[in-house]
Formats: structure tokens, sequence, C-alpha cells
């Protein structure tokens, strides 16, 4: 079983924090689908005729394509894969591309869940973020979501907000209990180089968020989804039973995927490979039939990095018997290294497989870092 990963590199305005690759130029979103379409005609075999178990519509804002360019897209996919029954087949939107004619033509499309980037339920938090939707609108594309009978919902949303109380972190939360949300990610704002957020912090417009608060607010995330029985299954990500993320579950566990599109990536376990980020330069290599891509080679010692990296940030945890796999002298080092955060309780281990406790969720990339091999 495999991946399909499927870019849409355009929204409709730059959320002054994202540094993802998009261009806000929705002129160019029918070019763009012949495309994406015709690399799909030049990579399929990349799978090795794996069947797909899922397809994920990411970007970008998936949801300003037309109800014709998704289906020019599927009906693509159809032709070149094999595509499982019961394929969880995702496609990512925003609040206010939701329409109640947009959702009923998505139910008739073979989409089967929907992830939409709310963020925050607070009108201030989300000009802050300089989003497109309001809050009125992210309680509305909820409520007309259920109303077109998508039960396969997951939200977005983000703490560490400047500004967002604890209090008012608590409610947007509470909203995922109120609408009987079955899965959520929630991610801290990051402060990324380059962005406009970056540039009202710099110049004093903004008050950047500390660690104890954005520490805080994790916590107080960590303590909402256990007191409502969400598996906390990877560090961003929160599900009822039966509805964790199939798409995104395989990218932790090192399954294969074909990334299509500007920027996307792509694994086959050996190597991983990615797309130029510049619509332009894509739209020209693949009009002549050429793959604008990076391709590099993975050593043992950064399939380990990888899978410690990845593997420690899931309840999966890193098991003692792949490590072993990938090479002894691998095992010896991260068994010498871990020892320290065993001790500290950052660290459980259970029968060969090793774990991250709350406390050390917080201190992940850290702990990771230290138990990287530098070649
Ligand atoms: S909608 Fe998503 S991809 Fe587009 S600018 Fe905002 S965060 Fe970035």
């Amino acid at each position: 079983m495999a991946g399909l990963y499927i870019h849409i590199p355009f929204c409709k305005q730059a959320c002054s924090y994202c540094n993802f690759h998009f261009s806000t130029r929705l002129n160019g979103v029918d070019p763009m689908v012949e495309a994406l379409t015709q690399e799909i005609r030049l990579r399929h075999s990349f799978l090795d005729q794996s069947p797909l178990e899922s397809i994920y519509f990411g970007g970008g804002t998936p949801s300003v394509l037309t109800d014709r360019q998704l289906l020019k897209i599927l009906n693509t996919i159809d032709q070149y894969f094999e595509v499982s029954e019961q394929a969880e087949i995702t496609l990512e939107a925003n609040p206010d591309d939701l329409t109640t004619e947009k959702l009923a033509a998505l139910r008739d499309s073979p989409v089967n869940r929907l992830s939409i980037g709310i963020q925050s339920f607070r009108d201030q938090d989300l000009q802050l973020m300089n989003r497109v939707h309001s809050a009125r609108q992210a309680h509305l594309c909820i409520e007309s979501a259920r109303k077109a009978n998508f039960e396969n919902l997951t939200i977005d949303l983000i703490y560490g907000i400047p500004d967002l109380s604890e209090q008012a972190w608590k409610n947007n939360l509470d909203f995922v209990r109120h609408y009987s949300i079955k899965h959520f990610s929630s991610y801290a704002l990051t402060v990324e180089p380059k962005t406009l957020l970056a540039h009202q912090i710099a110049t004093r417009k903004i008050s950047a968020v500390t660690d104890e608060r954005m520490a805080g607010h994790f916590r107080l995330l960590i303590e909402f989804a256990r007191e409502h029985n969400f598996l906390h299954y990877e560090i961003s990500n929160f599900a009822k039973r039966g509805f964790t993320a199939i798409h995104n579950s395989n990218y932790w566990r090192q399954k294969k995927y074909l990334g299509i599109g500007p920027s996307a990536h792509s694994f086959n376990r050996d190597s991983r490979s990615w797309n130029i980020s510049n619509n332009a330069k894509y739209l020209k290599a693949i009009s002549e039939n050429n793959l604008p891509l990076t391709v590099e080679e993975l050593t043992a010692e950064q399939k380990y990095n990888e899978y410690v990296m990845t593997g420690l940030r899931t309840m999966w945890g890193c098991d003692r018997h792949y490590i072993r796999n990938l090479d002894v002298s691998f095992w010896e080092y991260f068994r010498k290294e871990i020892e320290i955060f065993l001790k500290r309780e950052w660290i459980r281990e259970d029968l060969g497989i090793f774990t991250l406790t709350d406390e050390g969720k917080l201190f992940a990339d850290h702990i990771a870092s230290e138990l990287f091999l530098v070649e």
C-alpha cells in the first residue's frame, strides 16, 4: 500500500506566518491542473503499482479548485493507479471556501475526509495571522459540513498566538468537543524566517510568545486530549479511536508515497525527492516532459536519523529491532544516548519500544537531535 500527495500551490491571500509554497495568482490554477495530471502520467510507476491507501490534496489551498478541476485530477489518478476501495481521500479546505454548494459537490466526489484550516475561533487571532476567513465562517463551515454528512472531519488549531490567553485557548479547544470533532491537529505558531510575522516581531509590531507560555498552551492541549479521550498519536495530532489519519500516519511509519506538484516530496524508503518550489519553472519543465526533481539517496545514517525524528513523535515510538536491523552499531549508540532521557523521564521504554512521556513531548526536537548520528 502507498500514498499519493497532490500539492495545490495557490491561496487567496498569504497568512502572516506561512512559509509553504503557494502563489496568490489564482488565474494560474487551470494550467497547473493540466501539469499535475501530466506529472501523474510521467511518474505513476514510482509506486511500483502498489495500490493507493490514501490520497491527500494539500497546499496551498486545495479548496480553491473548482469541481471540474478536482474531478480532472481524480479521474487521472483513477486511470493510472489502483485505488483501494477503502482509500482515505482527504482535501484540505479553508472555511471561506466551504459553501453549501461546494460541500454538496465534494460529497458527490470521491473525497471522504475534509481537513479544515480553522486555526482559531476568535476574529482577533485570525486577523493577526492574516487569515482570509472570519470566526463566523469557522463555525458555519463545520455546521454545514455536518449537514452535508461529512463525518470524517479534521480541523487545525494554532496555539501560542500573541494575546491568546490560556482561557481563550481552552475555549478554542472546547469547540472540538462542542462539535464532536473526531480528529484535530494542533500546531504552535512558529516564527519562520522571511515571513510577515517574523518582520512584525522584529519591528515590535507584535510581541513574540515566550517559551513558557507556549509550553503552558501545549500542556493544556495534552490535558484536554486526555480528558476527552483523544489518542495523542503524534505530537501535533489527536484522534478518537478509528479516526487516526491514514495518510499522515504512513509518512511517520516509513511507507512509500509519491508527491505531485511544485515543492511536493516523495519517498520510496531508499530515496527522497522533491519538486522545484516555483510554479513557472515547474510548469515549463512538465510541459517539456521533464521532471523538475532533486533526488537524494538515503544513507543508512540518514534512514536512522529520519526514523528517530519521526518515530519519537508518535505513539508507535522507536523500536529497538528496527534500529538494530539498520545497523547494530546504531542501536548501541541509541541505547547509550537515550539513557539520560530515560533518567529524566522524558522517554519511557516498554518491551524495546521507546516513546516520549508528556514532559518529553515538550523537548521532542531537542531529544531527537541529541540522538542523531552525524556522518
Ligand atoms: S492558507 Fe495555508 S498555505 Fe495558504 S498562506 Fe495560509 S497557511 Fe499558508
